[in-house]
């Protein structure tokens, strides 16, 4: 299978960064447009780099089947403390109301540093919204802290 090599730019002259949020909010665009499972995948791995654990006692999840279940946010039950637990579980999605497609559009305009009230014009979801979720991504170091 054929690799394509990416580079990464550090720094983004200001012309081009502008005219790369254009193409990235053109007027086709729509979280509808992310496969469900890999922004969904993408989250969770950004939410749990070390792995699936219990979040209350810490044992590790081995079992194909329970990680299946979690991987879909289902609920698992802990095989060491018997407490049940999702992969939202103590983290930024818990009880989170936006779809796991939309929050990553959201990660994604904010990356390119896309400005707050068009993300929310884009995503069709209010200011305050995507206001609170930066915060949360930035919490959970999804979105780099600093705009520096
Ligand atoms: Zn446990």
């Amino acid at each position: 299978m054929q690799r394509v090599k990416y580079s990464v730019k550090m720094f983004i002259p200001e012309k081009e960064f502008t005219m790369m949020q254009k193409q990235v909010i053109g007027e086709h665009f729509t979280p509808a447009l992310f496969n469900e499972k890999v922004c969904r995948v993408w989250i969770l791995q950004q939410l749990h780099p070390e792995g699936v654990t219990c979040p209350d006692c810490g044992a590790v999840v081995t079992s194909e089947k329970v990680l299946s279940t979690w991987e879909n946010l289902g609920r698992v039950s802990c095989r060491s403390c018997s407490r049940y637990f999702t992969a939202a579980s103590g983290t930024i999605l818990q009880g989170a109301k936006l779809d796991i497609q939309t929050l990553y559009a959201l990660a994604l305009l904010l990356n390119f540093k896309v400005p707050i009230v068009r993300v929310a014009q884009t995503l069709k979801i209010s200011y305050g919204t995507v206001s609170s979720w930066e915060i949360r991504l930035k919490l959970a170091g999804i979105l780099p802290d600093s705009g520096a």
